[in-house]
């Protein structure tokens, strides 16, 4: 039987923003303009809505200008790219970020492709993706979501060099880039998904486990092995005991104490560290934008 560490991903990610707060000040001193991120929201989906306005809340409480554009769901693939061309070229924006997913009719790839590299905060454009693979991290933009579990990982293990590291799910937004930022902390890493053969086999070796599958409590804590350090990227919302709903992680995670060494709560765990990793590449693209060292954070 270990303790296990509850990894506070809300007071880590408070952490963060109040850095990126300060040097948001800084930069808005020196440059005499805040630095700016534009969301793009198609259609009326609600969830994506409430992404949108609590991105938007998030980045004026850091310092950082906040622009929205809202467009209906019948516009064409055309419409939005030549809004995407507007935004590379307003020089008060220096993130833009393309909430998805967008309606059927239109190809993300290729918005994706439209938006400029060095605006990308999502970090989802092939530019920066192949940086990262690469090994010049340095000079890409990462993607939000596996950079906020990089720094929960280092919460309970400042050193990763050596790990065996299970990722679960091989999604280009979280799975593949997690993946990436292992390698490059010197993990050796497993890429696991629906194909995978006999998955607790494979978990019980890993030292960390990132879950991203989308099932709620799939993970098993028997799959775990003791001491492993584990965070839960998934959301999931299941029928409550009483009537109502609740959110709930991709890993079983009150089978899991007692045996992983640290793992991340949902809620209040990834999902906090994904904003504040946005306002934290907005505030690094604002600097290279301007030909500046971007600050340490
Ligand atoms: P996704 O695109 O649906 O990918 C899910 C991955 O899980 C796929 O690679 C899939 O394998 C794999 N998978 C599905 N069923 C499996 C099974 N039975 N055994 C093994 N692997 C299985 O999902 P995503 O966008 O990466 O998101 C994953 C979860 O993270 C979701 O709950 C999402 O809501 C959450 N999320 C949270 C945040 C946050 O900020 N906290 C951000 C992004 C996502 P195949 O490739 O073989 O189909």
């Amino acid at each position: 039987m270990v303790a296990t560490q509850r990894i506070d991903g809300k007071a880590r990610a408070d952490r963060l923003l109040a850095a990126v707060a300060a040097a948001s000040a800084e930069l808005t001193k020196r440059a005499r303009a805040a630095p700016g991120l534009c969301a793009v929201l198609v259609g009326d989906d609600p969830a994506s809505r409430v992404y949108v306005n609590s991105k938007g809340k998030a980045a004026t409480a850091a310092g950082i200008a906040s622009f929205r554009q809202t467009l209906p769901a019948s516009t064409s693939e055309s419409e939005l790219l030549a809004l995407i061309a507007k935004l590379n070229a307003d020089d008060r924006i220096d993130g833009i970020l393309v909430q998805l997913p967008l309606p059927k009719h239109i190809d993300p790839q290729r918005v994706i492709d439209a938006v400029d590299p060095a605006k990308d905060v999502d970090g989802f454009h092939p530019q920066n993706v192949g940086r990262l693979w690469t090994g010049a991290a340095d000079r890409a933009l990462v993607p939000c979501t596996p950079y906020g579990c990089l720094l929960l990982l280092h919460e309970a293990l400042p050193d990763l060099t050596g790990a065996e590291a299970v990722v679960l799910g091989r999604s280009n937004i979280v799975g593949k880039p997690m993946a990436a930022l292992l390698v490059a902390a010197s993990c050796t890493v497993t890429l696991a998904h629906s194909k995978t053969r006999d998955l607790p086999a494979v978990l019980r070796r890993a030292d960390i486990v990132v879950a991203a599958v989308g099932r709620p409590e799939f993970v098993r804590g028997s799959w775990l092995k003791p001491g492993a350090v584990v965070v839960d990227v998934g959301i999931n919302r299941i029928a409550a005991a009483d009537g109502k709903s609740k959110l709930v992680g991709d890993v079983a995670f009150a089978e899991a104490q007692g045996i992983a060494a640290g793992i991340t709560p949902v809620p209040g765990g990834v999902g906090p560290m994904t904003i504040a990793c946005l306002l934290r590449n907005t505030l690094i693209a604002a600097c290279r934008r301007r030909g500046w060292e971007a600050p340490q954070l």
